[in-house]
């Protein structure tokens, strides 16, 4: 076996004994000395689940991907946010922002709200009636958590360091049949970098937002509605304007996500697009100046 050969082979070996992220890009040099604020889009198959460690180690959990079903062999919970949590010695979450209750968003909440200690819920506070909402609403009960429903121009105070602004539900919105549109829209904002969840919001509340004149911009973009042609309108683009994007989606998942042509709209605006089907979970981590973008795996599409 050749020198050069074998020395590629030992640092592949190393890689996967190690969970050395093989994919990592860096948007300037991250200050690891500094105080630090760590998104992490988990990789939960066909939904969302956003894991934020503050610079004060507190924690804020958006959405929790799909389960909940005792008939599913999948529960995001079960299998993949609650083991992220035990693995990085997390036993408590500060908030729980439930965006809306499709089950792809909190399907996987009944069994963190089970195992973990949760202070505050944001809740979209739409009327809806399935199983699983309920279950969740009789947990939130149950264990006694400050239960809120949050609304245009609030603030989340979890850390003096960050500013979290909600900018969707505006206190006028009544509420819509269509649940992605009443979707909990936060904006991160830790210093120069900012990050724009938008739950599954489609162009109606992209509009929205963008009349009531908050500002949209935002460095990093959790991309709405998985990538479906009904969310992620040009107008919303140029407002939020984002170096990165990341989009939560389930490969082979029966709804198409991404459409094609929201891909090309990214693509054509250069934006650096990551996804949990082909990337795994994306972790950034920012010192609130530069950041740097980790995923574990890259498959091939
Ligand atoms: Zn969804």
């Amino acid at each position: 076996m050749k020198k050069a050969f074998k020395t590629v082979l030992l640092i592949l070996l190393v890689c996967i004994l190690f969970q050395v992220p093989l994919h990592a890009e860096l948007k300037g040099k991250v200050d690891l000395k500094k105080p630090l604020l760590k998104v992490v889009f988990l990789d939960v198959w066909q939904g969302d689940s956003i894991l934020l460690i503050f610079p004060n180690k507190k924690s804020m959990l958006i959405d929790g991907g799909s389960g909940g079903n005792k008939y599913s062999r999948f529960d995001a919970g079960r299998m993949v946010i609650n083991p992220y949590l035990k693995k990085n010695h997390i036993s408590s979450i500060h908030d729980l922002v439930m965006t809306h209750p499709h089950s792809d968003h909190i399907g996987g909440l009944v069994e963190v709200l089970k195992a973990k200690k949760i202070d505050n819920v944001f809740d979209c506070g739409m009327s809806y009636t399935t199983e699983l909402y309920l279950d969740c609403l009789t947990l939130i009960d149950k264990k006694k958590i400050n239960y809120n429903i949050p609304s245009r121009g609030d603030k989340i105070k979890v850390d003096p360091l960050v500013d979290i602004k909600v900018l969707h539900p505006g206190k006028d919105w009544s509420y819509s049949d269509n649940p992605n549109n009443n979707s909990i829209v936060i904006k991160v904002k830790y210093k120069k970098v900012s990050f724009l969840f938008t739950g599954d919001i489609e162009e109606e509340v992209e509009y929205n937002i963008l009349d009531s004149g908050e500002d949209l911009s935002a460095t990093v973009l959790k991309v709405p509605h998985h990538g479906s042609d009904t969310s992620s309108s040009d107008a919303f683009l140029s407002a939020v304007d984002p170096e990165t994007a990341v989009i939560m989606v389930g490969k082979n998942n029966k709804f198409g996500h991404p459409t094609p042509s929201i891909l090309a709209s990214y693509e054509d605006r250069n934006i650096k697009l990551f996804r949990t089907d082909y990337d795994g979970d994306v972790t950034f981590i920012t010192d609130g100046s530069h950041y740097e973008v980790k995923s574990l795996k890259r498959r091939e599409k």
